[in-house]
């Protein structure tokens, strides 16, 4: 089958690899139908991923066709519509029975290397799915693939930064200025998420005009341009001098971690979903002064069911967040304009 591969930093090929096949008796074979580009992928074209080998397949969001499944696997069967995970988890062990999916201790993800699982990546034809019966969900009749292919990774990343990313914290509440920082897919899912909670208002803050508009498209009653604009003005200026009750960090760089501090109102929320590349000093005396709250963490992939739930009944509509449909061949272009943020791209779509 074709697949695309890590051939070392920068270096990302299509090449004809052997169809993978049934391990487990959990697993589940997919035929991947739609694939797309994450901004994770980026670190590992980067070569950011420790201990990723030359071979290893990328890619970890996906739908796509159940193919074979293994003796274990009740809830599918070959023929099966399906949207996969970037991450799987085993439903229980200690951290799976605690809520933290993705600290399982079975766990991994997809297209990431040996320190992260070691799970072939879905930018492919064929990947094969562990925990399938948890892991998977299946794509209602009435939805197209480009519908849901998002519940797997960003969306219910951005739903979690909006939700709580730890039981012991707040998520969005009713009449709360939410501000979001970044407006690439999983801040603009984050914006779009915050909707569900009958925010005040929604507050997104970029450098780029274009995202700031899909931002605006998906429900930002306000948009910042901080490359223009001092967004800690800004949002003082909207909320009568008190700032935001409830900020989210969707880039992982020191400057908008800083940012949501500044733009944070006393006993506020800061929830960090942004990966950052190395460690970030925050401003302890700010916080310490506004007895803020700051949470980190990783998506709970377990809202993918939900997510899809919400996506049926009309409430979330991520498409427009779809620049680019391209085929899986083409990969390795579709990776150079995605790095480059080149021709507006966004969501880069590639079907096998
Ligand atoms: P992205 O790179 O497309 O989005 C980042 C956005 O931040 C871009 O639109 C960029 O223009 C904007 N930005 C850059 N500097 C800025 C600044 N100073 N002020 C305001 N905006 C600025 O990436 P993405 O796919 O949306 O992902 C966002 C982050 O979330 C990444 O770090 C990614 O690795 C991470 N992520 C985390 C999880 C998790 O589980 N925690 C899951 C998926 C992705
Ligand atoms: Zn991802
Ligand atoms: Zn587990």
């Amino acid at each position: 089958m074709k697949a695309v591969v890590y051939r070392g930093p920068h270096d990302i090929r299509l090449e004809e690899v052997p169809e993978p096949v049934i391990q487990a008796a959990e697993d589940a074979l997919v035929q991947v139908t739609t694939t797309s580009i994450c901004g994770s992928d980026l670190h590992v074209l980067h070569g950011l991923v420790p201990n990723m080998k030359t071979g290893d397949i990328i890619g970890h969001e996906f739908t796509g066709v159940v193919r074979d499944v293994g003796p274990a696997v009740n809830r599918f069967k070959p023929g099966d519509r399906v949207v996969g995970p970037a991450a799987v988890w085993c439903g229980r062990c200690r951290a799976c029975v605690a809520g933290l999916p993705s600290a399982c201790e079975r766990g991994g993800v997809f297209g990431h290397g040996p320190l992260f699982g070691g799970l072939d990546g879905a930018q492919a034809e064929y990947v094969r799915v562990p925990f399938a019966d948890v892991t998977l969900q299946p794509i209602p009749a009435a939805l197209a693939d480009d519908q849901v292919l998002f519940a797997g990774d960003v969306l219910p990343t951005a739903y979690s930064a909006v939700a709580g990313l730890n039981p012991a914290v707040r998520g969005v509440q009713r009449g709360d200025t939410v501000v979001v920082f970044g407006a690439g897919p999983v801040g603009l899912c984050a914006v779009a998420s915050a909707r569900l909670f009958d925010p005040k208002r929604v507050i997104a803050v970029d450098v780029e005009p274009r995202r700031l508009a899909l931002a605006g498209e998906l429900g930002a009653d306000t948009c910042v341009d901080a490359s223009r604009e001092d967004v800690r003005v800004v949002v003082e200026g909207i909320t009568a001098g008190r700032g935001a009750d409830y900020a989210v960090e969707a880039v992982g760089s020191q400057e908008t971690l800083a940012g949501t501090v500044a733009v944070t109102a006393p006993g506020g929320v800061i929830s960090v979903v942004g990966v950052f590349q190395r460690p970030a000093a925050s401003n302890g005396p700010k916080m310490l002064a506004k007895n803020l709250v700051l949470c980190m963490g990783m998506g709970d992939l377990g809202h993918m069911a939900y997510m899809i739930g919400l996506i049926e009944a009309g409430r979330l509509d991520l498409r427009p967040m779809i620049t680019h449909r391209m085929g899986l061949d083409e990969a390795p272009r579709a990776y150079g304009l995605f790095e480059q943020r080149a021709d507006g791209a966004v969501k880069i779509l590639l079907t096998p």
